[in-house]
């Protein structure tokens, strides 16, 4: 399928299903925003729960933060951001378009012109006023990443939790920054959802837990079902490597337009605790009782994006093929991913079929998320369960009243079989993989 093509099915299903809106559309859409529907608000928190229990909840060495959003100029100004976090910007003289000087090689992509300005550095941050007045001790910013979150509350997490390095701090959460050229759908967005853990170590095992960690991250993406093909982990090379970085791979997804960063691992060194000490006057160290002396950790950062991300799951899933002469649309997602694991689908709108339908639902939805729908022809209701990506759906139809036994239907193979209502539960369990 042509990349265009492609990228423009999954755009039209998202909206047609709720997944994902274009914001602001009744007053004409705003800026590259968009809303997530009751599909897609389902599916996002099934990338964002995969990341927390792989990286939180199955791990004793890993915690959780959830850090305020609005932020002191002094976090910005210690990590770097007021300074570098910029990107060189150039305006195109005959259109006025403004593009990244990185991101163009010299001639403007909309009008073909090459009179464009010299680069100029433009800070990505979205600063704000905190309070009534709007003056230079009042102003704020939004966070542009999770991480200094971490990294200011390294001292209170060592103090609550008694963790001694190796050990991580987590945060899922939006970040913002102001993009000079957002697109590609959710790709690129100027606010937009994190996934980050910093991974606090003794600074020689940092080689060795930095490798640790980019492997497992590529894991990650494998058991959620993305392709070996559609991966890759790119090394940057020295020149590519940020200020603070000793080390960086990005683990990158072949988007229909090429490929694209999922996520940067990056060995920080002991940058970010150095600098937090250095401008809050607070050692950020770590005093280690076998050699009775402190020292700063290094910090291995795994920092993904959830919104870009779950767009990753979609494209990766999104598949069309033949059933009787049919095309039909799916999305073959993981089940943990899939809005949702199971469809209840009553044949007709009468009692006591009805009943029976509401009592399963009562019974399977504090398990699964469940969809439950009885409009139109079972047929038409399968593809609609497809092309959201249900792995399971239930079929309740007038022998179950006899027979106390349901039909379900497989996504992938369309196959289908009958099943007990008594072992429904613990059936849908085992062929979803739920535990
Ligand atoms: P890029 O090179 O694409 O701008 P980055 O290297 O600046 O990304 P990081 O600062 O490493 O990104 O952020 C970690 C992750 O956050 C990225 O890998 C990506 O998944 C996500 N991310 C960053 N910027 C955006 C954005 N504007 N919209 C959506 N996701 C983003």
């Amino acid at each position: 399928m042509a990349a265009d093509d492609l990228m423009e099915k999954i755009v039209n299903l998202c909206k047609r299903r709720g997944i994902i809106f274009p914001s602001a559309e009744i007053y004409g859409g705003f800026r590259s925003t968009y809303d997530y529907g009751p599909l897609g608000v389902l599916m996002l928190r099934n990338v964002k729960n995969a990341w927390w229990r792989s990286m939180v909840q199955l791990r004793h060495d890993v915690v959780g933060l959830d850090a305020s959003i609005l932020s002191t100029p002094k976090i910005w100004e210690a990590s770097g951001h007021i300074a570098n976090f910029t990107d060189p910007l150039v305006d195109c003289r005959n259109c006025k378009e403004r593009w990244r000087a990185d991101h163009i090689d010299g001639i403007c992509p909309k009008c073909g012109s090459a009179d464009l300005t010299e680069a100029r550095a433009f800070n990505m941050m979205f600063k704000t006023y905190a309070g009534p007045v709007e003056d230079d001790a009042s102003v704020a910013y939004l966070r542009p990443e999770t991480a200094q979150g971490m990294f200011i509350n390294f001292k209170n997490i060592l103090q609550t939790t008694r963790k001694k390095p190796p050990f991580g701090i987590a945060q899922v959460g939006k970040s913002f920054r102001n993009e000079i050229t957002p697109g590609n759908f959710v790709f690129r967005t100027r606010e937009f959802e994190q996934m980050e853990m910093e991974y606090f170590v003794p600074p020689a095992e940092a080689p060795t837990w930095f490798e640790y960690w980019y492997k497992e991250r590529l894991q990650w993406y494998l058991d959620l079902g993305i392709n070996r093909d559609l991966l890759r982990l790119r090394h940057h090379d020295k020149e590519e490597l940020s200020h603070y970085s000793a080390g960086t791979v990005d683990i990158e997804f072949a988007f229909p337009w090429g490929w694209g960063e999922l996520e940067g691992i990056a060995n920080r060194t002991d940058f970010d605790l150095n600098a937090h000490s250095a401008h809050s006057g607070e050692r950020l160290e770590y005093f280690d009782p076998t050699t009775n002396e402190p020292y700063i950790p290094y910090v291995i950062e795994p920092a993904a994006g959830a919104t870009r991300t779950m767009m990753a799951f979609l494209v990766a899933a999104y598949g069309e093929d033949e059933i009787n002469g049919d095309v039909r649309t799916l999305l073959r997602l993981d089940p943990r991913l899939a809005p949702y694991q199971v469809a209840i689908l009553p044949l007709s709108k009468k009692e006591p079929l009805m009943r029976l339908a509401d009592d399963i639902f009562a019974s399977l939805s504090p398990i699964f998320s469940c969809d439950y729908d009885d409009t139109q022809s079972i047929g038409r209701r399968y593809r609609r369960q497809d092309e959201v990506g249900t792995p399971a759906c239930v079929t309740i139809d007038f022998e179950s009243l006899e027979d106390n036994a349901v039909t379900i239907r497989d996504r992938d193979t369309t196959n289908q079989v009958r099943v007990p209502i008594a072992g429904l539960r613990s059936h849908l369990a085992a062929i979803l993989g739920w535990n």
